[in-house]
């Protein structure tokens, strides 16, 4: 699969939010958006007008960082999304949310969903019972999610474990920390999915 090889911290300076790529230094003061509230490069400083059409490459641009999907792939998210009945951008935001490495992260059992891409490809985790090392998995309600029992006493997880106050569990999952793992209640509906993306820009952008 393909994958970003910028600095992470420069993709969030970009949008000039935070986007939370890395885990846990993006809850600290160490955090890039926080020391450096603009985007980067020679004239990151200098006053930013966009055009309709920037408008849109840039939210577009957002959430595939902050999903970590390249974009052809994306693209057929919003293909499928297209096809589905229903709101556009919603749909779009659900397939993108239904992912295994999103799903793995939202139920902090990885501190980012990058570290849980890299997680799933080392096969640390099963679905339904079975293992599965495709983060671009898409998970249904019922899917229920687990640390592969032979790897639940690795380090990482003990370091994920201490970490996972941060983070908080939403609503349409269920989890059992004890277990190292969790259940898919619903897909999740717009207003539970607090990615800062303004979905409608990128269905403008692909209808071009
Ligand atoms: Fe983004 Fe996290 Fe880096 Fe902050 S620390 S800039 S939120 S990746």
């Amino acid at each position: 699969m393909g994958r970003h090889t910028e600095a992470v911290c420069r993709l969030c300076r970009r949008e000039k939010e935070k986007l939370y790529l890395k885990g846990d230094r993006c809850y600290t003061d160490k955090c890039a958006v926080v020391r450096h509230a603009y985007p980067p490069g020679e004239h990151g400083q200098g006053r930013q007008k966009f055009s309709e059409y920037g408008l849109q490459l840039r939210e577009k641009q957002k959430a595939r960082r902050i999903y970590g999907v390249m974009e052809r792939q994306f693209r057929r998210y919003f293909e499928e999304a297209d096809r589905r009945k229903g709101v556009t951008g919603e749909i779009l935001l659900q397939l993108l949310e239904s992912r295994l490495d999103n799903v793995v992260y939202r139920l902090g059992l990885a501190r980012s969903r990058s570290e849980a891409r890299q997680l799933i490809n080392h096969g640390h985790f099963q679905v339904n019972g079975r293992k599965v090392d495709i983060p671009s998995y898409l998970t249904r309600d019922g899917d229920v999610i687990a640390v592969r029992e032979k790897n639940r006493n690795k380090p990482v997880f003990k370091l994920i474990n201490e970490a996972r106050e941060q983070q908080g569990v939403v609503d349409w999952l269920d989890v059992d920390h004890e277990k190292m793992e969790g259940r898919v209640i619903r897909i999740p509906r717009r207003d539970e999915i607090d990615v800062p993306v303004t979905e409608h820009l990128i269905v403008e952008l692909y209808s071009r």
